[in-house]
């Protein structure tokens, strides 16, 4: 039987309406709405297409939302002259620095970032003083990706007290902060990453599995325990027709997909899975909303904390 899927968009469309009435009742209190600026540097494709949707789902919550734009050639340090002006900037209580910044601002430029932001304004949750807290499980703000994966089990009644959880992947954006959650949820836990040995006999522990290597259709069914509930976090554009080929049959709705477009978004979960895994996560579709939502919810979250303050 095939996996049930779970459908990110159908709970992401759920916790923005549960967001609405909470940022309505902000506004008439603060006498302004929850601000969120998005910082997008140069003009990469991908980041622009992921910008326009959180313009406009902060629009449809009812959220502030700015968008600051910076040339390709721009510099670190007038980017953190950017940060520091929003920082200061008593209209935006979030601030989003878009990934991936160009190559040529040098390898630490996302770390400076991320130091840069003020920890109250740290809605991507990368800041060390936020990262310190969710550590000690008393964080505020916290990673968009991985929380929102906390939502999306949580709210389809997948239990995580208990299980056995393995992340592959410990970036500081998706596998380490996802890891956190898990513990912290009562997961027994084990991060896989690149030196892993026999990296599917350990897989095959997991009774929820989370991918977020970047790797498309890198997890096939001999590394998924027949039931297990599958998280796929990659999101790769792949413009190779041989591996487009090899993963789905003409005719289908993806290859068809993929002759409209040229390209394709895929997850790090190969299609075989969805008939061993007992629930899974759709790319596109899956966790993308929620990284989304989470970021709404954290704006909300950063303001209300700075208007108690
Ligand atoms: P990343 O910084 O490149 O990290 C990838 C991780 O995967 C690393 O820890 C790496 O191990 C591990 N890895 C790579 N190859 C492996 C292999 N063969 N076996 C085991 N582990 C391996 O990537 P990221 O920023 O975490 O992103 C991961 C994926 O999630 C990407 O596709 C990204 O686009 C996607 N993403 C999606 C969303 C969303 O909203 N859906 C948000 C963020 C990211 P080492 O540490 O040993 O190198």
């Amino acid at each position: 039987m095939p996996a049930r899927r779970l459908d990110g968009v159908a709970v992401a469309r759920v916790i923005q309406s549960e967001l609405r009435p909470a940022v309505e009742a902000f506004t008439a209190r603060a006498g302004r709405p929850p601000g969120l600026a998005l910082v997008l540097v140069g003009d990469n494709p991908a980041s622009e297409l992921y910008v326009a949707s959180k313009l406009k789902s902060a629009g449809e919550t009812g959220l502030r939302a700015d968008i600051e734009r910076l040339p390709a050639s721009a510099t670190l340090a007038e980017l953190l002259r950017v940060v520091d002006r929003l920082n200061r900037s008593d209209a935006h209580d979030g601030i989003l620095v878009q990934s991936p910044l160009p190559e040529a601002m040098g390898p630490g430029a996302d770390r400076a970032v991320f130091d840069a932001v003020s920890p109250e304004k740290d809605v991507d949750g990368l800041h060390p003083v936020n990262v310190g807290r969710l550590v000690q499980g008393r964080a505020a703000l916290v990673a968009c990706t991985p929380s929102g994966v906390i939502e999306l089990l949580d709210r389809s009644g997948i239990p995580i007290a208990g299980s056995r959880a393995v992340v592959v992947g410990r970036s500081d954006i998706v596998g380490k902060p996802m890891a956190l959650l898990l513990v912290l949820r009562h997961a027994t836990l084990t991060i896989c990453h690149s030196r892993t040995k026999d990296l599917a006999s350990v897989t095959r522990e997991a009774d929820i599995l989370v991918a977020a290597l970047g790797r498309p259709a890198f997890l096939t069914t001999e590394f998924v325990k027949p039931g297990a509930t599958v998280i796929d976090v990659g999101t790769t554009k792949v413009e190779d027709r041989a591996m487009v080929e090899r993963l789905f049959a003409p005719g289908s709705k993806r290859h068809a997909a993929f002759e409209r477009r040229g390209s394709l978004v895929l997850g790090d979960v190969h299609p075989s899975v969805e008939q061993v895994a007992g629930a899974l996560t759709p790319v596109p579709g899956g966790v993308g909303p929620l990284t989304i939502a989470m970021l709404l919810k954290n704006t909300l979250t950063a303001a209300q904390l700075r208007a108690g303050r």
